[in-house]
């Protein structure tokens, strides 16, 4: 029986070139690539860089069907096979030698005046005020209040995203396997005015992180969620936490997390 696998790219020459090569080498060896992505899915394989790895989970709220990365970006953390080593990924997947890394989201919820908004971040979800002004965020863990936050904003990231903006903040990198979302600020103010914590938290899958503007000021917030951008007028409250959905992502044997790490920032 043909085994359904769908092929998810950016749209730059590269991968378009990579994509043809791919459909060649997956028809030889029994299995069938389609364009479109439903529950027979057996697989998902998305060519471009992390980017189009994010877009691919948006695009599809999060799909539990495995997938498998091949890079044709800039730094690929995500992306598992070299454009040259399709032969062998074909070659493993085939005889089932691979595992299965789960990763993790981060769910937001956005209460306004008037509405109430989801997402879900692979990487990290940001909340920011509006242009250049700083923005004032009282911070709360579950009940407790902890701090009011002056400066540009709150990054919060998943494992998966602590070697992405996290990282660039300041950030710890974060072994996958630990169910912790980090909570890092974006340059917080620190004068006799204003002071918050300077260094990220880490918060276990059970806490909710909670952000309420201290003033009408505050309220209207832009959010990025993978790098995508919404803006919210009216905000009372945001709840972040670690989410259910996670991704699951083909890794071949000799796949190290920390090996990675030292590849691609070394
Ligand atoms: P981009 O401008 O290409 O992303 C910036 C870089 O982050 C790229 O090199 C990208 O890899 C890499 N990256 C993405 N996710 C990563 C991960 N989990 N671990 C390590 N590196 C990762 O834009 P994009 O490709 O759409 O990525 C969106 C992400 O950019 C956001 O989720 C956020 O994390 C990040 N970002 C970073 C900064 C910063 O560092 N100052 C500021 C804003 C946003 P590829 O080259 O393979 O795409
Ligand atoms: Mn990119």
């Amino acid at each position: 029986m043909n085994k359904k696998i769908f092929i998810y790219k950016n749209n730059t020459e590269i991968s378009c070139m990579i994509e043809k090569t791919l459909r060649k080498k997956l028809f030889k060896s029994g299995l069938r690539a389609f364009d479109t992505y439903d529950e027979d899915t057996e697989l998902i394989i998305c060519i471009g860089g992390d980017g189009t790895l994010l877009r691919l989970v948006q695009d599809y709220g999060f799909p539990k069907t495995p997938i498998v990365g091949i890079n044709t970006g800039h730094l690929g953390f995500f992306q598992e096979i070299l454009p040259e080593k399709i032969d062998d990924f074909i070659f493993l997947y085939n005889q089932g030698r691979y595992s299965i890394q789960g990763l993790t989201g981060v769910d937001c919820t956005i209460h306004t005046g008037s509405s109430h908004s989801e997402h879900t971040a692979l990487n990290e979800i940001t909340v920011k005020g509006m242009l250049t002004h700083p923005v004032h965020l009282n911070i709360s863990i579950n009940n407790s209040f902890i701090e009011r936050f002056s400066g540009d904003g709150i990054c919060v990231s998943t494992p998966a995203g602590s070697t992405a903006y996290n990282y660039a903040l300041g950030g710890s990198i974060v072994d996958p396997r630990l169910s912790v979302l980090q909570v890092t600020p974006i340059a917080p103010i620190q004068n006799v005015a204003y002071r918050s914590l300077t260094s990220g938290i880490l918060l276990p899958a059970s806490d909710d992180l909670i952000i309420i503007p201290c003033s009408e000021d505050d309220s209207t917030l832009s959010i990025t969620y993978d790098g995508m951008l919404a803006e919210y007028k009216d905000v009372r409250e945001i709840t972040l936490t670690l989410s259910e959905k996670k991704i699951n992502l083909i890794r071949f044997d000799d796949y190290r997390f920390w090996e990675k790490v030292k590849s691609k920032f070394l």
